[in-house]
């Protein structure tokens, strides 16, 4: 069996963690090294690797999640100012390989104008 990656134990109580947000099918905690003012990273429950393994099934749970971005946003009062950052691989900088949304408000990214 594969090793539970960090979030799994995040996940599963087993690691401490600042939880914000949770519900049936994912978990919102805060980055532990923020690289913006708010870090928010919104893990999937299911165990997908990166999102280019996702599938046809998985069409509820990464809607859902795209909606609590929405929602998490209003909760910490930056639904007008936050980018979304989903890594997808090692060579794009993926160092969890366990699906989930980084929510980063209060920083200016180089790729932004
Ligand atoms: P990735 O590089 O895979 O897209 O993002 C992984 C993120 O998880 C990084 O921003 C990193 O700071 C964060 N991270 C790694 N280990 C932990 C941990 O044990 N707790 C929390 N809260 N965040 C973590």
């Amino acid at each position: 069996m594969m090793d539970k990656t960090i979030f799994q134990k995040i996940i599963d109580k087993e690691m401490p963690s600042t939880v914000i947000y949770e519900d049936e099918l994912c978990i919102a905690i805060e980055d532990i090294a923020p690289a913006a003012p708010i870090h928010i990273l919104l893990i999937s429950k299911t165990l997908i690797s990166k999102i280019s393994d996702s599938r046809k099934e998985h069409q509820y749970l990464l809607g859902h999640l795209l909606l609590k971005v929405g929602d998490i946003s209003r909760q910490l009062g930056i639904e007008d100012s936050f980018n979304v950052i989903i890594n997808n691989g090692k060579k794009a900088g993926m160092t969890v390989p366990h699906l989930h949304i980084h929510i980063m408000s209060g920083k200016k990214f180089s790729f932004t104008s």
